[in-house]
């Protein structure tokens, strides 16, 4: 089947067509952090759905080319190195190290390319460049280099593709710094911002004088450089889409180095937005979580996970703390499930239940209709368990259930445990061994060992003490 999801460029569920030809490969930019701070589940719930995306797409089969931007320049970032004293790059580079952390705590796979903007000033610079050159950027007398949208306009460009805007409200040629905004308050943006005072030591040189790039550029520079002038996907949080997302089209559809036909980005895609108990995540509020907080809270990135994993996209996804240990339970009921079958299965090889799987896939290619591969996946536990039940279930059958499991979970990413867990009695026969052992009565210690090996366990002893492991 083929995988459909909403553009919001045509503000439509759409089939997936690569851009290429063979259509193998799959271009993929996610907006990535900016790493002024530790970030929050809200940004959380994003970066999972670019990583939903992202394994969905290998899933199917394509060659993906995943790009993650680190944004480590741009106006919150200079505040806060002002604030702190801390040099840019130390200061941008702790953030930019936990962030790597976390991604790895919820299992995300990691972009292949996460190109820093401070690292791509000379392309940056470039694109502006191309759209002073064209006519539609111009330096104004505060020394920042402006985008116009007027001339961009008039030139057959077309400002308000992912939002519709109001130009008879808009004054014309009025211009804004700062790079968020409004639409109601959409203006020309800047591209290149002058050194002021306030940037401390943060600046580089350019054809315009010192200065430092805006927020928007540097995703149209690095997204381009990396992924060609026309790419399939660009995804980001809703919050995105106005002005960030829409000044990209602007500066990589005006500086044309786009094939004829083709657009910058064929496919948007945004996520929507987190609450915290129905309200919107707010410090003030006490309802704003990092995913650190939440881990000493005592759970685990593999409960976050899930518990993001379970809301559609495009719907506002309402977390609570008491919904956590649901996401436990959830996965307790998988992991009993495939502890049984891992004992039943042992070295036999399977391969994936074709209904199944294609159940799980079928929801998926419905716009990434997670709450149905999440009930093909319950339903599946539910008839293994019944399998396994009745006892009828062969090795083979419980080893092709595995690998029924293993296909879902390229997706999910929720892993198992790998290791068979250990059933109580055999724990409580280890641990007579060990006292056994410390009471130096090594005949008891080595009766209760072969008592161990007749029931098909075997002792390890580790460094952390003795271990039973599954012959
Ligand atoms: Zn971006």
């Amino acid at each position: 089947m083929a995988l459909k999801w909403f553009n919001t460029l045509s503000r439509s569920v759409q089939e997936f067509v690569p851009l290429d030809p063979a259509g193998q490969k799959a271009n993929l930019y996610c907006c990535g952090p900016t790493v002024y701070d530790f970030a929050h589940i809200g940004n959380w719930r994003t970066f999972m759905f670019g990583d939903l995306v992202r394994r969905y797409l290998e899933f199917k089969g394509y060659a993906v080319r995943h790009v993650m931007n680190i944004t480590d320049v741009e106006d919150k970032i200079i505040k806060r190195v002002r604030e702190t004293g801390v040099p840019l790059r130390d200061f941008t580079g702790k953030f930019e190290a936990a962030f790597f952390e976390d991604l790895k705590t919820l299992n995300c796979r990691m972009p292949h390319l996460t190109p820093r903007a401070t690292e791509h000033i000379p392309q940056i610079i470039a694109l502006i460049e191309k759209l002073v050159a064209r006519g539609i950027a111009y330096r104004a007398t505060d020394g920042s280099v402006y985008f116009s949208i007027e001339k961009y306009r008039a030139g057959g460009g077309q400002y308000g593709q992912l939002v519709k805007l109001d130009f008879d409200e808009m004054r014309v040629g009025e211009r804004v710094r700062s790079d968020e905004y409004a639409k109601e308050t959409a203006a020309d943006f800047a591209l290149w911002k002058a050194r002021v005072p306030e940037d401390g030591p943060v600046f580089w040189l350019s054809p315009w004088g010192e200065g430092r790039p805006g927020w928007h550029i540097e995703c149209s520079a690095m997204s381009m450089e990396l992924l060609g002038p026309s790419f399939d996907i660009h995804l980001g949080g809703e919050d995105l889409v106005f002005p960030h997302h829409e000044d990209e089209i602007a500066q990589s559809e005006g500086a044309g180095l786009q094939a004829p036909g083709l657009r910058f980005v064929k496919y948007w895609l945004h996520g929507a937005h987190l609450m915290v108990d129905g309200k919107k995540m707010a410090k003030s509020l006490g309802n704003f979580f990092t995913l650190r907080d939440l881990l000493a809270k005592g759970f685990s990135g593999r409960e976050i996970r899930y518990s993001l994993l379970t809301a559609h996209y495009r719907e506002t996804f309402n977390f609570t703390l008491e919904g956590l240990p649901g996401a436990r339970v959830s996965l307790q009921r998988i992991d009993e499930c495939l502890t049984k079958l891992r004992e039943l299965a042992g070295a036999a090889a399977g391969k994936p239940e074709a209904d199944v799987v294609d159940r799980f896939s079928a929801a998926l290619d419905d716009d990434l209709n997670v709450a149905g591969a999440w009930g093909a996946v319950f339903d599946w536990v539910r008839d293994t368990n019944r399998r396994l039940a009745g006892n009828g279930m062969t090795a083979s059958a419980a080893a092709n259930a595995l690998a029924t499991w293993d296909r879902m979970d390229e997706v999910l990413g929720v892993g198992a445990p790998s290791e068979v867990a250990v059933p109580p009695e055999i724990t409580a026969l280890v641990e007579a061994r060990q006292a056994a052992r410390q009471a130096r009565d090594f005949r008891r210690a080595d009766a209760l060992r072969l008592e161990l090996k007749a029931k098909g366990w075997v002792v390890e002893d580790t460094p952390k003490g003795a271990r039973a492991k599954k012959v």
